[in-house]
């Protein structure tokens, strides 16, 4: 089943709103089994929603729109609606008796304005919304092109809580949905060409109907798997069998399957190893940190860490010695390792964990250019450290060297 959706509302187009109700959509309908085939973000503009649907009607077998449903001059979405499929608006008696209970509490007539809450295109359904006042609608016919048309508020919880209550049981008694199915598998520490290099090509490794998506982020890569069946069992069955060809090729980068962040997995097996871990970071100024304690219950296993950015903090409070500092610079390998194993003596430890880098964009030099972090590794067998260089600015890189780091614990 193909899905389509459409987003409406100024202030998406100007940049004043991130369009978060698409994604939000677009991952739930996907989880579902539909295919979301295209997305469109439109003006508030009748001419403009009503050219929409009908390219939308004609490609797809569900439209949701998002945004316009409430009572202020800019929503417009409810009339724009009734236009396209040529029906007239209509008084609901139960919105109606709502509002005029809610306004006749309060001694005051029901205003021209909040009046349109009542009005519906005719031959729409409502979809009670929980938490708000104006309701989701619904509709399905020869005007829609037998598409099934959901219409929903923009107010993100709104939207969230008449999916939840009425769209996902409508169309969880659908039987021709579950045809597609996706199974993500989280790599790290090794960039997207490295990557399908040691895959090789998908076309020839992976099963029929099986594709495979790259989506590379500072977290590492996410390799996407997408099985189109009949039925279910037979989805489940051609992603098992295309997550063991690629595990054949790439397990050892393969962290975790499915919504797993790294800082998770690795919790995971700290917690099963029964070892804890302190931080000691430079260029990353507490991000390894801030990724570990992102995950709840980490207390257990992270013991807490020195931001050492400025020498006198790595000599003084790392025990780095000043002389290997001045003979080796601050990014270089014994520093690393000296500040890995400082801060697990000073916190006592299992594994200490040290970043030391050129985030950028000054201070990178031939021998040492900008994007180049070393991450020192120690716990009761000694020290070690590695280097790794990327190539972004200063945030990215940041965000790249913590994911390094944990990496490096993970290894
Ligand atoms: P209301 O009754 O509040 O007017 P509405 O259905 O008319 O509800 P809009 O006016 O389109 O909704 O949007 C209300 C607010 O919801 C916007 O100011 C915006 O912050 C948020 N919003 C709307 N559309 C989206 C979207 N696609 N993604 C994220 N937020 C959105
Ligand atoms: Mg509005």
């Amino acid at each position: 089943m193909d899905a389509y959706l459409l987003s409406i509302g100024d202030e998406l187009l100007i940049g004043q709103t991130v369009n978060t109700n698409a994604a939000w959509l677009g991952e739930r309908l996907s989880l579902m089994g539909l295919e979301v085939i295209e997305e469109r973000t439109l003006a508030d503009r009748n001419d403009r929603i009503r050219t929409a649907l009908h390219d939308a009607c004609a490609a797809a077998d569900l439209v949701v729109i998002t945004g316009g449903l409430g009572p202020t001059h800019d929503d417009l979405t409810k009339i724009a609606v009734a236009d396209f499929l040529g029906v007239e608006m209509q008084r609901d008696d139960v919105l109606w008796g709502r509002l005029q209970t809610y306004y006749t509490e309060r001694n005051r007539p029901v205003p021209e304005r909040a009046a349109q809450i009542a009005d519906m295109p005719a031959g729409f359904e409502k979809l009670a919304n929980p938490i708000g006042t104006a309701p989701g609608l619904r509709f399905q016919g020869p005007a829609s092109d037998n598409a099934l048309l959901i219409v929903l508020p923009g107010v993100p919880a709104e939207m969230k809580a008449i999916f939840d209550a009425s769209v996902q049981p409508l169309l969880a008694d659908r039987t021709d949905l579950r045809s597609t199915a996706h199974r993500t598998l989280q790599t790290t520490g090794i960039g997207e060409s490295d990557l399908q290099a040691e895959i090789g090509d998908a076309e020839t490794l992976l099963p029929e109907r099986v594709s495979l998506a790259y989506l590379p982020s500072t977290s590492g890569v996410r390799l996407r798997l997408t099985a189109r069946a009949d039925d279910p069992d037979t989805a489940t069955q051609l992603l098992d069998a295309a997550e063991a060809r690629i595990r054949e090729r790439a397990d050892a980068h393969i962290f975790a399957t499915g919504n797993v962040s790294l800082a998770e997995a690795l919790g995971r097996r700290l917690t099963d190893a029964q070892l804890t871990v302190s931080t000691a970071e430079s260029a990353t100024g507490g991000l390894v940190g801030d990724r570990l304690t992102n995950v709840p219950g980490s207390s257990s296993y992270y013991a807490g860490g020195v931001i050492a950015y400025a020498n006198p903090v790595k000599i003084n409070q790392l025990q780095v010695d000043a002389e290997v500092l001045s003979s080796h610079g601050a990014v270089s390998e014994p520093v690393a390792r000296q500040m890995a194993d400082g801060v697990r003596s000073l916190l006592g430890t299992d594994i200490g964990i040290a970043t030391t880098g050129i985030a950028g964009p000054g201070g990178g030099s031939d021998a040492k250019p900008v994007g180049t972090v070393w991450i020192g590794y120690a716990d009761a067998h000694g020290t070690h450290a590695t280097h790794v260089r990327f190539v972004n600015d200063r945030h990215m890189n940041k965000a790249l060297f913590a994911t390094a780091a944990l990496d490096m614990i993970r290894r």
